[in-house]
């Protein structure tokens, strides 16, 4: 379609004035849609191939084939490797449904304490082998405004890269709580903590502080960017505190805006 999109900036002219500068965007904002609706379109297409893919690869230790022990090496490895595949299809497609969003945020009522219980329990099933002490601390009472699938999706991810980023038997707490009328949501590990030069960059998409670990972790490298944009469209923004070798503190506040008042929630 036709229609025109501009951009407006207002900045200061003079003592008393502003100057009111516009510009057409509509072509930037066009380019960008259509590398949305692709990344999105590839995402979705290439997803019944993998899962069919990876089933078939399940079943091969269980095979004659696994009685030979480079083809059970060979087994281990793709059904890996197409896990992986399968995490990175699944974060793009989330990734591009939250870019291009359109969800209002303000017609849901999101029971927040029940989606930090079923964050709590994916946790606990991922920290079988880890032995992180994990605790959650939730006021049963904060309930927002917002899309719920989006918010689980980003509490989850940073909950998920506590347990992935903390050498085992680590400390990890999660807090919801209000705080000044706003609702805040906070992720803090004892793990390994991030250099301060690359906490700028962690939410660019497929930004890792080391490559090769993170490979080895299995993340998709858009957790932060699938953050990111939630947060975004509820009004909100990430903010990261580490100390290499010591942990770090991910939290976001969601505004007053969002937030239940005390009395409907009771
Ligand atoms: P990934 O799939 O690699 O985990 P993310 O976007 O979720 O991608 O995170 C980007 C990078 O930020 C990670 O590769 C990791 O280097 C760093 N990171 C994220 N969370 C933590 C954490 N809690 N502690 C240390 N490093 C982290």
């Amino acid at each position: 379609n036709d229609k025109k999109i501009n951009e407006f900036r207002m900045m200061p002219y003079g003592k008393e004035n502003v100057l009111l500068i516009s510009r057409d965007i509509t072509r930037i904002a066009q380019l960008e849609a259509m590398r949305g609706d692709f990344v999105a379109n590839v995402s979705h297409e290439l997803r019944t191939p993998l899962t069919v893919m990876n089933g078939y690869i399940e079943m091969l230790p269980y095979s004659e084939l696994a009685e030979d022990s480079l083809a059970q090496k060979a087994c281990v490895e793709m059904h890996k490797q197409s896990k992986h595949m399968q995490d990175l299809v699944d974060d793009l497609l989330i990734l591009s449904r939250i870019e291009s969003s359109a969800e209002k945020i303000y017609d849901n009522v999101i029971d927040m304490a029940n989606i930090m219980r079923q964050i709590e329990i994916d946790a606990q099933r991922l920290n079988s082998d880890k032995g992180h002490t994990i605790t959650f601390h939730v006021d049963p009472n904060l309930q927002v405004y917002g899309v719920a699938t989006e918010l689980r999706s980003a509490i989850s991810n940073l909950v998920f890269n506590a347990l992935n980023y903390t050498p085992n038997n680590g400390e990890i707490e999660v807090h919801w709580y209000r705080y000044a009328g706003k609702a805040v949501c906070k992720v803090i590990d004892n793990g390994q903590g991030i250099e301060r030069k690359h906490i700028r960059r962690l939410t660019e998409r497929f930004y890792r502080v080391d490559q090769a670990r993170s490979r080895q972790t299995g993340g998709s490298g858009l957790g932060l960017s699938i953050v990111k944009h939630v947060l975004n469209h509820h009004n909100s923004s990430l903010n990261v505190k580490s100390r290499l070798g010591h942990g770090s503190e991910f939290s976001f506040s969601l505004p007053h805006q969002l937030v239940i008042p005390f009395s409907k929630t009771k």
